[in-house]
């Protein structure tokens, strides 16, 4: 174990598949154009006040697990070389408000942030895997950068218990429970905000899910399975295109048994 393992308690391994997943993640939301040049993904480190975090500089297109930063609350640098992004108060703050939160995704996704531009238009769920956001996507009305606690400390007020934050005129934010649900998460809130933006475009009134709709869908729901088959396909895809290196599959596909369904339907 090296000197800064011990000093922050993380066993190496640990360490190293967080920055795997954070890695592999970053890269396939970038094939997903879901992050570009900026934007980040973080994992918390169980038990520690700290998280696994990209270098600011270094691009999502080629982000590496060697070169991962592991940062604590402060915001300072406990293993790795480089600078955390200047948007580290999100995730910070976030992490501290929100002990069910594993994994965070902050993006500039384009479609998310046309709806905090849109007067008497609010981001609902529409298709049914955005029963996810049931509870409600607020919008923070800060349209700056978030550099400061202060900053954070009202973004993680504004998120409160939901799973989804938009950010005025600037991007989101999203939380979940681990790396992979992230990602998925990811996926189904662009297909849901494309599928209510293409109602808006067609001059039609949005449907959105009603309560008994949402009831209905979360009786079939199986979370846990659909984002390993989801992640199986997405990593899979990932290595065939060259996203991610080839060998970085045999520690992220999902094994079989893992991909096997405790229930039938
Ligand atoms: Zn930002």
């Amino acid at each position: 174990m090296s000197a800064q393992a011990k000093r922050t308690g993380i066993t190496p391994q640990a360490n190293d598949l967080r920055a795997l997943e954070a890695a592999a993640a970053t890269r396939l939301l970038v094939a997903e154009r879901i992050l570009d040049y900026s934007g980040h993904v973080s994992i918390r480190i169980p038990g520690q006040d700290a998280f696994v975090i990209q270098i600011g500089s270094n691009s999502r297109a080629e982000v590496e697990p060697g070169s991962m930063l592991v940062v604590d609350y402060n915001g300072n640098v406990l293993e790795g070389d480089g600078q955390p992004p200047s948007e580290i108060p999100i995730h910070i703050e976030i992490l501290k408000a929100r002990p069910d939160v594993q994994a965070i995704l902050h993006s500039h996704m384009e479609l998310a942030i046309a709806f905090t531009m849109m007067e008497g238009v609010k981001l609902v769920p529409m298709r049914a895997r955005a029963s996810r956001w049931k509870s409600g996507i607020p919008t923070d009305p800060d349209p700056s950068h978030i550099k400061t606690e202060e900053q954070g400390r009202a973004l993680a007020k504004t998120l409160g218990p939901h799973h989804a934050v938009l950010m005025r005129a600037h991007g989101l934010t999203l939380v979940a429970e681990s790396a992979q649900a992230l990602f998925i998460d990811a996926v189904h809130f662009k297909e849901n905000a494309t599928a209510q933006m293409q109602a808006l475009q067609a001059g039609a009134k949005p449907l959105p899910l009603t309560d008994a709709e949402i009831e209905q869908i979360e009786k079939m729901e199986m979370r846990d399975w659909h984002i390993k088959k989801l992640w199986n396909y997405y990593v899979r895809k990932g290595i065939t295109e060259g996203v991610l290196p080839e060998d970085w599959g045999e520690p992220l596909i999902p094994s079989r048994e893992m991909l096997t369904r405790d229930r039938t339907h």
